[in-house]
């Protein structure tokens, strides 16, 4: 027996699903150098232009200048500083509830959540296309799991009715490979017939969505009876790092002390704490960023739609051009490429097979005439794409 890596890696690009990383020697921003190429990207989740601010930069190091570098050591050790606290009421404040607990990573704020809530004999349902991480969760939690249609509450209430023990709804709020809201109005109504908790992942939703960019919760006006857990993650729109979770006391409590994704990891770098006070602020106050945003994604769906694109139903910074196979969406995005445009092609099992698509993300920091450039490039590259078997 030996590992046969070399054979499964070229399986792998057999298939036209084959990962590169496309090196970047610039910060986040529309035009950059990638693989020393100078490019206009469509591909960052930094929607509202944050990742690269100077206030964020500067408050990132005032924030290294007095406390240093390093965490340090896990939340529940000696990891837990004053900006850590401050952001978590910070963000306790701005989505209404009594808590929030703040995290390294996304990945690591749904295992907690999810693994800190349910085990073995109780029940966990999930939209089919949920983060990969959610699945993830799910998987690792030992509850029995079950994936239903996409934001379809009437397949959601069927395996409802079929669940047991302590059951959990979990769902993104915003799509992350397609753009679309989550119907939580519906979905919110048919977990609670059966008493079970709604897990909201809005990574995608704050800073975007919302009046004051408090995400899909804020967008439909639904409070923490309706989702007992929501979740956001810091390294999109807020363009720095990290993720929380907002809830009750006992919720927040109860993930202080049940949730190993918490307990057993270094807190991270407060400085990065201090950058992300900074960016909420910018987030709530600065509203011409999500006027900005609306207008160029009004722009390329009106656009799109004249070149005949296959767009989907979605009025977030997500725009994904859905074109079918890996080989066809790895062309489309060379095409681009070869006219400076950088959108990553978006293949299995990322998205479910025979649904490859251009992730096309706009960014506040983008203008008008990187949304017209992007759609001549589209007009050129779609038809020549299109009249190829
Ligand atoms: C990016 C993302 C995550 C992971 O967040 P990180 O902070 O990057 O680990 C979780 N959920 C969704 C929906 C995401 O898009």
């Amino acid at each position: 027996m030996s590992f046969d890596l070399a054979s499964r890696l070229a399986a792998r690009r057999a298939e036209h699903l084959y990962r590169q990383r496309p090196l970047l020697e610039t910060p986040q921003q529309p035009e950059v150098l990638v693989d020393g190429e100078r490019l206009l990207a469509f591909c960052s989740n930094d929607y509202l232009g944050l990742a690269n601010h100077p206030q964020v930069i500067q408050a990132m190091r005032d924030g290294a200048d007095k406390w240093g570098v390093g965490g340090g050591a896990s939340h529940l050790v000696i990891g837990h500083s004053s900006p850590h606290h401050e952001l978590e009421e910070a963000l306790a404040a701005f989505t209404g509830r009594p808590r929030a607990l703040l995290f390294s990573t996304g990945y690591m704020a749904n295992l907690a959540a999810v693994t800190a809530l349910v085990g073995q004999g109780d029940t966990v349902l999930e939209d089919r296309l949920n983060h990969a991480s959610l699945l993830d969760a799910g998987l690792l939690s030992g509850a029995r799991f079950s994936r239903y249609l996409h934001n379809d509450a009437a397949s959601l209430a069927k395996r409802l009715e079929k669940a047991v023990g302590n059951t959990l709804v979990v769902t993104d709020g915003v799509f992350s490979m397609d753009g679309d809201l989550a119907d939580l109005p519906a979905i919110c109504a048919a977990a609670r017939q059966r008493n079970a908790w709604v897990v909201v992942d809005d990574a995608h939703g704050f800073g975007p969505l919302g009046a004051t960019g408090g995400g899909i919760v804020e967008h439909f006006g639904l409070g923490i009876d309706e989702v007992p857990v929501l979740v956001g993650t810091l390294g999109k729109a807020f363009g720095t790092a990290g993720a929380f979770v907002a809830g009750s006391e006992e919720l927040i409590e109860t993930l202080i002390q049940f949730a190993r994704p918490y307990i057993y990891t270094t807190s991270q770098p407060p400085a990065v704490a201090c950058a992300t006070l900074k960016s909420l602020e910018l987030l709530r106050s600065e509203h011409w960023r999500r006027e900005h945003l609306s207008q160029l994604i009004a722009r390329f769906r009106r656009g799109a739609a004249e070149i005949g694109l296959s767009l989907v139903d979605s009025p977030t910074p997500i725009q994904p051009i859905i074109v079918g196979s890996s080989e066809r969406a790895l062309k489309l995005s060379a095409a681009l490429r070869e006219r400076g445009i950088l959108v990553g092609a978006i293949r299995p099992p990322t998205v479910p097979a025979g649904s490859a698509r251009l992730r096309v993300t706009f960014s506040a920091s983008h203008n008008q005439a990187h949304v017209e450039h992007l759609l001549d490039a589209l007009a050129e590259c779609w038809n020549s794409l299109a009249e190829e078997p």
